[in-house]
């Protein structure tokens, strides 16, 4: 299960945090780091040193440009955030999170995305709206905000407990999570739809992207919580064709 949880970074700018990250993953036993167009470099003398030992977990790491391309094949990602933002969006807690996790571990393929924003402004609302859900660490509301590798580790405290939950249910043959995650859409698919959505709906006049009012962000809303299965995605995607054909008849 835990090699399935991925850790994803957005614009780190301290090459200290970023070792301290690969540090407390270690400790907990997670591998697959993320950086997503990260501020500083990542392997430094300061990036090592707070590694303590868990350096080859920087050396591993992936860089990718967009948060897109980082969790393309993810089923699920959630957004750490410090802070509540203007569009109310599906809110776990780091225990909820961990009560989820063994089911949305399966089956081996499934990847979960854990993304971390940056030190100075956490996570945008444009890549918040990109998760399927957030997660607060519950802090005290006058001073919020964790530092970056601390709250990595509260969170791949809670996968580790997660696990260990679940290899005590393994012993007593007692495990009996669904795996139909086989089934569901990922990331990239879904970021696919809403393109073809939005496109659809400008071509019918439903939408002005000059006068959003947040309506694709409703949309992600919705979609994302629904959770759509692959053959689900291809209906309304056939859906779009059609409408977008009808429409093509319909222009004088
Ligand atoms: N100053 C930023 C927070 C930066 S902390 C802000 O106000 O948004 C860096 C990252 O650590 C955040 O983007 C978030 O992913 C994570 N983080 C810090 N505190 C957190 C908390 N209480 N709950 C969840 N994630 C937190």
């Amino acid at each position: 299960m835990l090699e399935r949880i991925r850790i994803v970074l957005i614009g780190t700018s301290h090459p200290g945090n970023i070792g301290g990250v690969a540090r407390a993953m270690h400790n907990m036993g997670l591998a697959d780091l993320a950086l997503v167009a990260p501020r500083c470099e990542m392997i430094t003398q300061d990036s090592i040193s707070r590694a303590s030992g868990a350096d080859h977990l920087l050396h591993q790491a992936h860089v990718y440009t967009t948060l897109e391309e980082a969790v393309a094949d993810c089923t699920l990602a959630v957004g750490a955030s410090a802070r509540s933002r203007t569009l109310p969006w599906p809110m776990l807690s780091p225990r909820e999170l961990a009560d989820r996790l063994p089911a949305e571990c399966q089956p081996e393929a499934a990847r979960v995305a854990l993304v971390f924003g940056r030190e100075d402004s956490g996570l945008t609302n444009a890549e918040l709206q990109r998760c399927h859900a957030h997660v607060h660490i519950p802090t005290n509301a006058d001073f919020s905000s964790l530092n970056l590798a601390a709250a990595v580790q509260v969170l791949a405290y809670e996968c580790r407990m997660a696990w260990l939950g679940q290899a005590n249910l393994d012993k007593t043959a007692a495990s009996t999570l669904p795996s139909d995650n086989e089934a569901l859409s990922t990331h990239a698919e879904l970021e696919h739809y809403f393109e073809h959505l939005e496109r659809t709906l400008i071509a019918i006049d439903f939408h002005d992207p000059a006068q959003p009012r947040q309506l694709m962000a409703r949309l992600r809303r919705l979609y994302l919580r629904a959770r759509p299965e692959r053959m689900e995605m291809n209906i309304l995607r056939g859906i779009l064709s059609a409408t977008e054909k009808a429409a093509h008849r319909k222009q004088p």
